[in-house]
């Protein structure tokens, strides 16, 4: 680290698209470094070619606008430590694998992967139970370790397949101390040689890491709990290449409500969107879900729950990043979203919801009724894609009458009831076809009738709208105006008597 600025990167790999547990390490680097006023770099780390997904640097990109993270130096974005893709750096790999080699703490490795197998299926049998290239049989293989220096400059010369590996030291402690996990320690026993630059010459995840991290004067790495594993590698190279490590954080991991890591396939049976675009796609307010990432791990130490990313920014702290486990828990989620959602106005609304009734199938002809019905719904729904299911009666008579409903709401009594409610309302003019005074026509006939509230409410909410419940009646009858709100009640007065 030559700055004592704050410089953090989020690196993901561009393997597929970008999932939840992802998006919370960018934000947790982002937030950082917005907190302490650095800058916050994104990073693609695509030096495994074989997993490279198509159209995923976009995903993450596009994600990462979506939930109103921008980042400050990164691909299609100039900055002075470019560029920020690996495989257009790997020049610079090379040159440190070399250094290393010179330095004697890396080595050439020309074995097939036939012989490693062989090797380890003899040590297996030997009973070793976890055989590796190491130390112990590091000195058995065919490397610049054990073979003269004059057959590895001729095998150099011929093309030769080779790998350069990290010569990991015998029995030593690896010291790493984790803003988040405390001191941590490691023994070298349990690392394997790690192969640092592949036969096609390109360099493995953890070479490329150090080196661009290094090269970029990151201060603080940030990433997921599953990387811990590689951080004491991670340290002989910095120690290595003569190089101050970063400052390491390593987040919790991302728990099944069902117990366990959250994997995909744990999340599917939970049912549990993993992907970031699926929760676009479903319609989330991205502010809804960057508050519940961020306490995915974290929290302010007092009550407050809805934070926006500005205040989150200010808020948050390394040392407040919990060491446990955090548990997704999708009704907290879906309360997120609903705080977030009814924050919207109208106005802002009205697009999405017309958007999302259109998806399905629903016309909007008039975006002035619609406006009168988001106010009504906006409470009962979690998502702005439920508008639909929760509000298709405002554009369609109900084609059917919900079983439940009905067998509680249509008893003897109910037809004359419901009629002479009819008959009452048929009277209002278009102009006091109100909700106040539809409201006061039905207080009247149970009245008269003697009978309680529900007694006439519930046929009537099942005849106007199809369902034993819904937003408030008398509302939803002034939105649908005089003449459609007595259709519905005499076809049901029809159907049902
Ligand atoms: N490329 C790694 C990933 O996909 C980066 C891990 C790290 O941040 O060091 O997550």
């Amino acid at each position: 680290m030559s700055s004592n600025k704050v410089r953090v990167r989020f690196a993901p790999s561009p393997t597929g698209w970008l999932h939840i547990g992802g998006l919370r390490t960018a934000l947790y680097n982002y937030l950082f470094a917005r907190h302490h006023g650095g800058d916050f770099v994104l990073r693609i780390e695509d030096t495994d070619q074989k997993r490279y997904v198509e159209g995923a640097e976009a995903d993450i990109i596009n994600s990462m606008k979506w939930a109103g993270m921008e980042y400050d130096e990164g691909p299609a974005k100039q900055g002075p430590f470019g560029p920020y893709r690996q495989s257009e750096r790997s020049e610079m790999y090379a040159k440190y694998a070399k250094q290393l080699i010179e330095g004697g703490h890396a080595y050439y490795a020309f074995d097939t992967s036939e012989e490693i197998e062989e090797m380890r299926e003899r040590l297996q049998k030997a009973g070793n139970s976890n055989p590796k290239y190491d130390a112990i049989t590091r000195m058995g293989m065919t490397n610049s370790l054990t073979l003269s220096e004059d057959e590895v400059n001729e095998r150099l010369k011929r093309g030769d397949d080779y790998v350069v590996r990290l010569k990991v030291p015998a029995n030593e402690t690896i010291h790493l101390d984790d803003m988040v996990r405390g001191h941590v320690k490691f023994e070298s026993e349990g690392l394997d040689d790690q192969v640092l630059l592949k036969s096609d010459g390109l360099p493995t995840y953890h070479l490329a890491n150090v080196v661009d991290d290094h090269e970029m004067q990151i201060s603080h790495v940030i990433r997921g709990e599953e990387w811990l594993s590689s951080a004491p590698k991670h340290v002989l190279l910095y120690n290595y290449l003569g190089w101050e490590p970063p400052v390491m954080a390593h987040l919790p991991l991302i728990m099944s409500p069902a117990g366990g890591k959250l994997s995909k396939r744990k999340a599917e049976e939970q049912g549990i969107m993993v992907n970031v675009r699926d929760y676009m796609q479903a319609g989330y307010e991205p502010e809804a879900l960057v508050n519940f990432l961020a306490y995915l791990g974290w929290s302010p130490g007092d009550d407050r729950e809805i934070m926006s990313l500005d205040q989150l920014c200010k808020e948050f702290e390394m040392e407040r990043v919990s060491k446990a486990g955090a548990v997704f828990n999708t009704k907290k989620l879906s309360w997120y979203n609903e705080q977030y959602m009814r924050e919207r106005s109208v106005e802002s609304l009205l697009p999405d919801v017309k958007a999302a009734l259109e998806k399905a199938d629903i016309e909007v002809k008039d975006d002035a009724h619609l406006a009168q019905i988001i106010p009504l719904l906006v409470e009962r729904v979690s998502l702005v894609s439920e508008f639909a299911d929760q509000g298709r009666f405002f554009f369609e008579a109900p084609a059917e009458y919900d079983e439940k409903s009905l067998k509680k709401a249509w008893k003897e009594e109910t037809l004359s009831l419901v009629t002479n409610y009819l008959n009452r309302i048929s009277e209002l003019d278009e102009a006091s076809f109100k909700a106040a005074a539809l409201k006061e026509t039905l207080e009247a006939v149970i009245a008269e009738a003697g009978v309680g509230f529900g007694k006439l409410m519930l046929p009537l909410r099942v005849a106007v709208t199809g369902s034993g419940s819904g937003p408030d009646l008398f509302l939803t009858m002034e939105i649908l105006g005089k003449s459609e709100t007595q259709s519905r009640i005499s076809i049901a007065i029809e159907r049902l008597s």
